[in-house]
């Protein structure tokens, strides 16, 4: 069968890797796993094996097809669809582990849809390009994103995975990733648009002092509990919601 680079199918066959991943997954016989984009089904037979029941979300017909057919006598349901579009509404998330080895090209925007979506999964374990984990990461310098994604929730490393272990090869090393959501935040979720607006502002020039970023939104001459000589990049989340509320105050 040809696979499609446009729908980043790069395929994890080293058994060594795929047997890792479902045991960092902390699953156990009793836990419901949501699988995204299972492709030919590696992934899918080692997460079946250790848990009660998967459903997996896959945008490609041929592989949903296959793997309908395939696990008709087990535990499994399969969506032929988007998970950028499907309607989330239609599938539970209550208490589940979320799992995937993420097509590449729109591995963040599958992460975002489903914190911004509010679900209740226990975790998430997801296989993503190396240089997009440092970029989620927090103990790296903050970025975008890594603010953003720590509104709702704690993103830790597991390992990494060499282009050895895939077929075909991707040029890129892998990180696999635990999203674990926390309700930390809560009372700052409905700020969350306004943050996103400010974190644009403020890393559209990361190296450049935070203080020329708060001129352009009429900052900087107040009195801030951080330093406005550092960079964006060296900032906490906090310090953002300090801007965020600043900047509201005076709307
Ligand atoms: N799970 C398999 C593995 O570990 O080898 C395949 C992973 S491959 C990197 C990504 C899979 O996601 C492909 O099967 C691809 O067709 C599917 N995919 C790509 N975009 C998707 C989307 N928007 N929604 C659902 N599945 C998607």
């Amino acid at each position: 069968m040809k696979l499609k680079k446009s729908l980043g199918q790069n395929f994890l066959t080293d058994s060594f890797f795929l047997e890792k991943i479902v045991h960092s997954s902390q699953i156990q016989k009793i836990d419901d796993v949501i699988e995204i984009g299972p492709g030919n089904g590696a992934l899918t037979e080692h997460i079946l094996k250790c848990s009660n029941n998967v459903t997996a979300i896959e945008i490609d017909h041929r592989f949903s097809e296959k793997l309908r057919e395939r696990h008709l006598n087990d535990n499994f349901q399969i969506y032929n669809k988007d998970f950028l579009k499907i309607n989330l509404n239609e599938i539970s998330f209550e208490n589940k582990i979320v799992m995937g080895n993420l097509p590449y090209n729109v591995s963040s925007q599958i992460i975002f849809r489903l914190l911004e979506s509010d679900l209740s999964f226990r975790h998430c374990v997801f296989l993503i390009q190396k240089e997009l984990a440092n970029r989620f990461l927090t103990s790296q310098k903050a970025t975008k994103i890594s603010i953003q994604c720590q509104l709702f929730c704690d993103i830790e490393p597991l390992f990494d995975i060499p282009p050895d272990a895939f077929e075909p090869k991707p040029k890129v090393n892998s990180t696999l990733i635990k999203i674990s959501p926390h309700g930390k935040y809560k009372n700052m979720r409905k700020k969350y648009g306004l943050l996103q607006k400010i974190l644009s502002v403020c890393f559209a020039n990361p190296r450049k002092k935070i203080l020329s970023s708060l001129k352009k939104i009429d900052l900087g001459s107040e009195l801030f509990s951080f330093d406005l000589n550092k960079r964006p990049e060296e900032l906490e989340i906090n310090n953002f919601f300090e801007i965020l509320n600043l900047y509201e105050s005076k709307l």
